[in-house]
């Protein structure tokens, strides 16, 4: 199935995907949930407890495309509250919901909010002991820019650490999360926003984003050591790991 998406250039893409995210900003977390029967949690789950955040205080973690906080806060609440959580979004809509839930969870003091782009990271170099990016990085127009980003604002030996769908490897998996994707994906999008065309879009963008051999080969080439990845689901998501050595 195609939703007949055209190639376009990096700006107009991010256009599309800054328009997609304004629009469900309010509903992100409920339509999270509903569109990936939960199983988001236990995918974030997997990364919070492969990244073992030191307890350090004033460990540092910049959590990219990060929206609504939930990388974050999960990340403070695993440390026992010693890390410290930089939320960075390029859209101003998904932070002003993370951080109302902030306050609400009484974080404020532990996670800051910083709208800016995944490819220009406005941070020096070597700042932060661990980059994560969830569900976001296949939004990112150059993919390359963002990783060659992630490397220069780590610290030598800090942790790389990536979420995102990829391909399932199960025979009948995959056959039937084709069909959850493209057909009731959109549906339950336009029930809870009133719109299907941005969640078509944001599938379509998980069909073309590479294959998770292929993505660690780019995150090799970024600079990162020891890249490897874990499969969650069936291969419906997938975890990736690298280190700056
Ligand atoms: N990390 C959160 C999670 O796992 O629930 C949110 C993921 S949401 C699917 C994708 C996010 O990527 C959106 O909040 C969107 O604004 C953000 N995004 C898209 N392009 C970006 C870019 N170039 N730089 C930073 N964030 C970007």
């Amino acid at each position: 199935t195609s939703y007949g998406f055209k190639t376009v250039g990096p700006g107009e893409k991010q256009g599309l995907v800054n328009d997609v995210f304004h629009k469900v900003a309010k509903r992100y977390d409920i339509m999270n949930d509903l569109m990936s029967a939960g199983l988001h949690r236990a995918w974030k789950d997997g990364l919070v407890s492969w990244l073992n955040p030191s307890k350090r205080a004033g460990w540092h973690v910049l959590d990219v495309a990060g929206g609504t906080g939930d990388i974050g806060f999960r990340i403070v609440d695993a440390s026992h509250g010693n890390a410290r959580a930089t939320v960075l979004d390029i859209n101003g809509s998904m932070l002003s919901v993370g951080e109302e839930r902030a306050r609400k969870r009484g974080l404020a003091d532990n996670v800051d909010f910083v709208e800016a782009s995944a490819e220009e990271l406005p941070f020096p170099d070597e700042t932060f002991d661990a980059y994560t990016i969830s569900f976001g990085i296949r939004n990112v127009p150059r993919i390359d820019v963002a990783l060659s980003e992630a490397f220069r604002v780590l610290k030598p030996g800090g942790r790389f650490l990536c979420l995102e769908f990829s391909d399932v490897e199960m025979p009948i998996l995959d056959k039937i999360y084709e069909k959850w994707s493209f057909e009731a994906i959109p549906r339950i999008g336009k029930m809870v926003t009133g719109d299907g065309e941005p969640y078509a879009y944001l599938v379509e963008s998980i069909r073309k984003f590479p294959n998770q051999e292929n993505f660690a080969a780019m995150i090799s080439r970024a600079g990162f050591s020891r890249v490897s990845f874990r499969n969650y689901s069936g291969g419906i998501s997938a975890l990736h790991s690298g280190w700056k050595l």
